[in-house]
C-alpha cells in the first residue's frame, strides 16, 4: 500500500467477496488500535459488534450485491478493546487483477456526534425552559389579574371608607367636616369670580321637648325625616348637611339675599307641613349672604345671629343676617 493511502485523514480497508480483509491502511489500524497483522486476513467481523454484524449481513453485503456500492452508511466499527467508534462508511465493489473486491473508507464521526448530543441537548433544555416560562407568564398573568381584582377591592373600600368619613350615620346627610371642605371651595369660587353665596342655617324649634316627651329614639326619628324633608327640598347645586344636634345647614351657591330668603321660605314651609312619624315640628332658620369683606367664618356667624333672631322674634321664622345687621 502506497503511504499515501497508508496515512490518507480516513480509514480505508478492502474485503474480498467473503468479507476477508485484504488490506487495511495505517489511518484505520490507529483508529482501531490493531496492528496490521491482526486483521489482515480475518474476517471483517473482527472489527464488528454483534448488533453491526447482523446490519453489516443484513444491509452493508445486500446493498453492495445489488448496486455495487454504499454511500455514507451510518455505521460503528469495534476497536481492540471492545470500544464502538461510529464511523460514516462508503464502500464500492472493484476489479482488481480480475479479481472481485470492496474498497472501503471509515470517515470517524465521534465528533460529529457528540455534536448532535450537544445540538439535542441544548434543544432539550431550550424545550424546558419554554415550559418553565409558559408556566411563569400563566402564574404571572394570574398574580397579575389577582393585583387588579384586589386594586378595584381597594378603590371601592377608599370609596366606601370616604364616604363614611364625610356622612352623618344618624340621618345620612353630608356632615359638618364636609360642608366646611365645600363651603371653603364655594368661598373661593365667590371671592375670585363674584357668584353669590348665601347659605341656610335650619334648627328644629324646642326640640329638646320632643325627646323629654317621648324619648330619644323618636327625636332620632324626627331628625332622620326633617333630613330627608331637607335633601329632597334642596335644589341640585344645593348642599345639605346635619351641623351637629337638630342643627342643619344649606349652602346654596348663586344665591342672592332675596332667593336665599325665598328658599329659605320653601324649607320652612315645608317643614312645618310635615309629620315625622305623626311628629310635628317647626324649624327656624337664619340666612346669610357673603359679601366682599367676610369670611368663611363670618359667613357663618352672620346666618348664626340671623338665626338667634328667628328665636328671638318667635321662632318658626326666617330672618336674613340683613335684617340683623339694619340692611334692607
Ligand atoms: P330651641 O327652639 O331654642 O332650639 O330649643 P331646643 O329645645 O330645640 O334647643 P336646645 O338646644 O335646648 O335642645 C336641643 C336638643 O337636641 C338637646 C339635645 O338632647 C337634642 N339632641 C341633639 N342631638 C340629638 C340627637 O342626635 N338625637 C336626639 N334624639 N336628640 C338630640
Ligand atoms: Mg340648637
Ligand atoms: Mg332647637
Amino acid at each position: 500500500m502506497d503511504t499515501q493511502l497508508d496515512t490518507a485523514p480516513c480509514g480505508y480497508f478492502s474485503l474480498s467477496n467473503k468479507g476477508i480483509i485484504q488490506a487495511v491502511n495505517y489511518t484505520l489500524l490507529q483508529m482501531l488500535n490493531f496492528e496490521r497483522d491482526e486483521l489482515l486476513n480475518k474476517h471483517i467481523e473482527t472489527i464488528l459488534s454483534v448488533t453491526n454484524k447482523l446490519f453489516f449481513h443484513t444491509y452493508f453485503t445486500p446493498h453492495i450485491e445489488l448496486y455495487g456500492q454504499v454511500d455514507e452508511m451510518y455505521f460503528s466499527l469495534r476497536s481492540k478493546d471492545k470500544q464502538d467508534i461510529p464511523v460514516l462508511l462508503n464502500g464500492i465493489r472493484q476489479e482488481r487483477d480480475g479479481i472481485s473486491c470492496i474498497d472501503c473508507v471509515a470517515v470517524a464521526i465521534r465528533k460529529r456526534i457528540e455534536h448532535e448530543k450537544d445540538v439535542m441537548q441544548s434543544k432539550l433544555k431550550l424545550e424546558e425552559l419554554y415550559t418553565a416560562t409558559n408556566e411563569a407568564n400563566k402564574q404571572l398573568e394570574l398574580l397579575h389579574a389577582e393585583y387588579e381584582r384586589k386594586q378595584q377591592e381597594l378603590i371601592q373600600i377608599n370609596g366606601e371608607l370616604e364616604s363614611f368619613a364625610n356622612t352623618d350615620a344618624l340621618t345620612g346627610l353630608k356632615n359638618r367636616r364636609y360642608f366646611r371642605v365645600k363651603l371653603l371651595a364655594a368661598f373661593a369660587e365667590f371671592q375670585q369670580e363674584g357668584t353669590p353665596l348665601s347659605l341656610l342655617i335650619i334648627d328644629i324649634d324646642y326640640f329638646k321637648k320632643i325627646n323629654d316627651t317621648y324619648g330619644h329614639p323618636t327625636g332620632d326619628l324626627v331628625l332622620a325625616g326633617l333630613a330627608q324633608l331637607l335633601q329632597e327640598t334642596s335644589r341640585e347645586q344645593d348642599l345639605a348637611a346635619r351641623f351637629g344636634g337638630e342643627e342643619f345647614v344649606i349652602m346654596l351657591p348663586g344665591a342672592t339675599a332675596d332667593e336665599a330668603v325665598r328658599i329659605a321660605e320653601q324649607y320652612r314651609i315645608a317643614a312645618d307641613m310635615a309629620q315625622f312619624g305623626g311628629y310635628k315640628i317647626t324649624v327656624s332658620i337664619g340666612a346669610a349672604t357673603a359679601v366682599q369683606d367676610d369670611t368663611k367664618e363670618s359667613l357663618l356667624e352672620k346666618a348664626d345671629q340671623a338665626l338667634y333672631a328667628s328665636k328671638s322674634n318667635g321662632r318658626n321664622r326666617v330672618t336674613h343676617a340683613d335684617e340683623v345687621n339694619g340692611k334692607p
